[in-house]
């Protein structure tokens, strides 16, 4: 019996599987990482393409059925199978990754894998249909999300195989694709956090312009505390003995925290409260999408260049997303 909580649809079909190792392009020297390997229908083929398998599996009754399946045979000794959670493990050396996830880790999976070190030449993946298909989406595509800026920031993605449901025992309630990651072999020159950080604002609502999502107070809000809180940071830096003011910029655990009101006392007599001091930094705010032309625009229609432009009008006006 599969367990639906740990997302257990066996590949039933072996034309697809067939399929799916050739679009993989596997080399005879390649060490290959398969993840949720189950009872091993494309386990075998792959041993048979690669020089060996690492296989991550969750399920111990799993992991002993495939143990079972390939003892006494050649390719035992090419197979390597790692019992635990694959988002909690370390992950060894490969080359490739070839595997039939778990539709649930999709995406921690994906960010797990574009940030393994050395970099692997690609991962060749069954994911849900549409979570597919956000991974690919260009800008116009209504799918376009968060998930595609980032992803196409660190790899790049393809579509290579569409899947109906009815080629898993038991039937998932949707249908796949297999996607092609290869990851970006030049890192972009940009700081992941700060690029999430504005990537994400700028998705909470994909169809409004971006002066709208900027004249947000939630927003304007976050993006104060940050500006203060790291001029004052760098306000510390070049003081030296001035541990009061350290003190009340950086938290108990050295994390940036949201500073105290009254670290703006000798300011300006007619600044009387918060009111006036936010519409200036509104004003900033708004000012940089003005700058670059950003204000009437939606994400929605935003490339990969364009965010990176906006990102960096931001920071060069001091103001930072992490
Ligand atoms: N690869 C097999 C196939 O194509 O027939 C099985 C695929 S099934 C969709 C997903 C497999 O991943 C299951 O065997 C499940 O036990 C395993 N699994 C679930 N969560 C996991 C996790 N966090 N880490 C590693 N394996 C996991």
């Amino acid at each position: 019996s599969f367990h639906k909580s740990k997302g257990q649809h066996i590949l039933k079909n072996p034309l697809l599987v067939d399929s799916i190792i050739q679009k993989a392009g596997i080399n005879s020297t390649d060490v290959i990482l398969e993840i949720g390997p189950g009872t091993g229908n494309l386990t075998k083929k792959l041993l048979e393409a690669g020089k060996s398998v690492v296989a991550v599996e969750l399920d111990p009754r799993m992991v002993l059925e495939l143990q079972r399946r390939f003892q006494g045979t050649p390719f035992s000794n090419r197979l390597k199978v790692i019992q635990g959670d694959v988002l909690k493990c370390d992950l060894p050396y490969f080359d490739i990754c070839v595997a039939n996830i778990p539709y649930q880790i999709s995406s921690p999976l994906t960010f797990k894998l574009l940030n393994h070190r050395p970099l692997f030449r690609c991962a060749v993946i069954m994911f849900q249909r549409e979570f597919a298909m956000r991974l690919v989406a260009q800008p116009g595509d209504t799918l376009y999300c968060r998930l595609s800026v980032n992803t196409q920031l660190l790899s790049r993605v393809s579509h290579l195989l569409k899947v109906g449901r009815n080629n898993f025992r038991p039937p998932p309630k949707v249908d796949s694709s297999v996607v092609r990651i290869e990851p970006r072999k030049l890192a972009p020159v940009v700081n992941f956090k700060e690029w999430d950080g504005l990537v994400r604002i700028c998705f909470t609502r994909k169809n409004k312009t971006l002066g709208a999502i900027f004249r947000q107070k939630r927003v304007l809000s976050i993006l104060e505390k940050n500006y203060k809180t790291l001029q004052a940071l760098q306000l510390s830096q070049s003081t030296d003995d001035q541990m009061a003011t350290d003190a009340s910029v950086l938290g108990d655990s050295g994390e940036l925290t949201m500073l105290t009101d009254n670290d703006d006392d000798d300011d300006d007599m007619e600044m009387d409260d918060g009111e006036k001091k936010g519409s200036e930094f509104k004003e900033k705010v708004l000012g940089v999408l003005k700058l670059g032309e950003f204000e009437e625009k939606r994400s929605s229609k935003l490339a990969q260049a364009d965010f990176m432009h906006l990102l960096s009008l931001f920071n060069q006006a001091g103001i930072h997303f992490s």
